[in-house]
């Protein structure tokens, strides 16, 4: 890294747009600080509707400034312009739900003698770390920042250092609406990440990003003894029955795997599909795929943007030279070759679909981050064989299941190990419904009214009317 400052990409082309230098141990130890002094100095004893005013102001700057915001996704994450546009919404929402949930009611009263009053209320850790990651920049950031300050806790956030820009422009423009400290932000790649997980004034970790990563947090954060939120990667299956729509399933599993480029924690990347309609379905999903546009992504006709770095292009491009030389069959792109799409330097790729590769091939075990579809087939209505594919792995972030079955919903959707379950449909998320991985996909808790839980401790309280009574 230059003494500059470490470039900050434009993907689409290659070229830097900026530098930003990393927050160094004095930097870290200063924001951690300023945001202690502001819990401590009055945020922490602020009324749940004063929070819930200010967020409420925040809002409406994302929406002020939506144009903006979505133009620094689309310049710095590579997104489309409509996808900008919507994460920013969603953003948004985000903040406003949790401006209302601020003031929803926590705790209990216990029943208890006279003279006593006992009750549960929930406390805010202090000073929260939120530390994200970069394929949706400034909408996971909001989704810790909004939670944590709801419920009286300060923030100092760390985006990913491929795409800080719109969570260091949020950040800045956050200052008209909160009070010095209460938001501040550290900038750089994991060696800022581990200064903020061991810094003894962070009252509690809240990371999103990969499983690799994850552990390393949680193994700093038990030495800290800290709560950490873990929101981690994935690998999930996208199952279809020949009873399912498979028109509709066919469109859903292409928006799976290739929506934000496959840089997505919970596309659908193993396709395990019904061998009685193996080759109608993979050969439609193929069609489909091969028919969206890679391209800038200024350009309204574009669906799928550049990847976020050269090295994620190579993985892909390994990911598919590998399973391909273990014998499994490249549907996508045809003849193998042109997985790489060359445009203007940027990183891009085309969608890549993968038949039979062996259980042990990356493209089947492993979360690319990429347009990468995996498939594998089940005999006709064997649903343990179905289930067990879709278990092959260690993650359990999502998974989605396609049948006109009734019976089959209900014991698909009893039985996936996964901490969000799709059935006939893919993908939907609501600031209202809290998410959480399983298995390797973390312990997080994020959105919806289980946020609390994450971003507050429980505490109980005996107050005595009559000592010693
Ligand atoms: P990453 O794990 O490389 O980085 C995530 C964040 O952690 C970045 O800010 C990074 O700078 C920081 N970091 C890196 N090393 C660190 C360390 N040792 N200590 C502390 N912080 C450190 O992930 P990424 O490439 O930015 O994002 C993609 C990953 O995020 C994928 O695995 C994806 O599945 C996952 N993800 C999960 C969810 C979810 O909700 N489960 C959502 C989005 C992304």
């Amino acid at each position: 890294m230059s003494a500059a400052g470490r470039p900050v990409l434009d993907p689409a082309t290659g070229r830097v747009i900026t530098r930003l230098p990393d927050t160094d141990g004095p930097g870290v130890a200063d924001a951690v600080a300023r945001a202690d002094a502001a819990f401590r100095g009055g945020w922490a004893d602020t009324s749940a509707a004063h929070r819930s005013g200010l967020l409420r102001e925040l809002g409406d700057l994302l929406r002020e400034d939506r144009d903006e915001f979505a133009a620094l996704e689309r310049r710095n994450a590579g997104k489309p312009t409509t996808r900008a546009v919507g994460e920013v919404d969603f953003a948004a929402r985000v903040v406003d739900w949790f401006a209302a949930a601020a003031r929803y009611p926590v705790g209990e009263t216990h029943p208890a003698g006279r003279g006593m009053r006992t009750y549960t209320d929930r406390v805010p850790v202090g000073v929260c770390a939120a530390i994200s990651p970069n394929n949706y920049p400034l909408l996971l950031a909001v989704w810790k920042i909004a939670a944590a300050l709801a419920y009286g806790n300060t923030v100092v956030v760390k985006p990913a250092p491929e795409t800080p820009l719109s969570v260091r422009r949020l950040v800045d423009h956050a200052a008209k609406v909160l009070p010095e400290g209460v938001l501040t932000a550290v900038y750089g790649g994991a060696e800022t990440g581990r200064l903020l997980c061991d810094h003894p004034a962070v009252g509690m970790v809240s990371f999103t990003g990969s499983t690799t990563v994850g552990r390393e947090v949680a193994r700093r954060c038990a030495d800290g003894l800290k709560p950490v939120s873990l929101e981690l990667g994935g690998k999930s299956p996208f199952v279809v029955f020949r009873d399912a729509d498979l028109d509709a399933a066919a469109r859903a599993v292409v928006t799976a795997y290739t929506g934000n480029t496959g840089q997505m924690c919970v596309a659908g990347t193993r396709l395990i599909v019904d061998r009685a309609v193996h080759d109608e379905f993979v050969g439609r999903v193929a069609e489909l795929a091969a028919a969206l546009r890679v391209g800038p992504p200024e350009d309204p006709g574009t669906d799928l943007g550049p990847l976020i770095s050269r090295a994620a292009v190579d993985r892909v491009a390994q990911v598919v030279e590998e399973a391909a030389a273990r014998g499994a069959e490249v549907i996508l792109p045809p003849g193998r070759s042109g997985v790489r799409h060359e445009l203007d330097g940027g990183f891009f790729v085309n969608p890549v679909i993968v038949d039979d590769a062996p259980s042990d091939a990356r493209a089947w075990r492993e979360e690319i981050f990429g347009p990468v579809l995996s498939v594998a087939s089940f005999d006709a209505d064997a649903d343990a064989e179905a289930l067990a594919l879709a278990h092959d792995t260690a993650y359990g972030l999502s998974a989605s299941v396609w049948t006109s079955d009734a019976d089959r919903v209900e014991r698909f959707s009893r039985a996936l190990r996964a901490g969000m379950v799709w059935v006939n449909t893919w993908g939907d998320t609501e600031e209202s419904v809290s998410v959480s991985g399983l298995g390797q996909s973390g312990y997080g808790r994020e959105l919806g009214i289980h946020a609390v839980e994450g971003y507050t401790r429980p505490r109980a309280v005996w107050v005595a009317h009559r000592p010693g009574r």
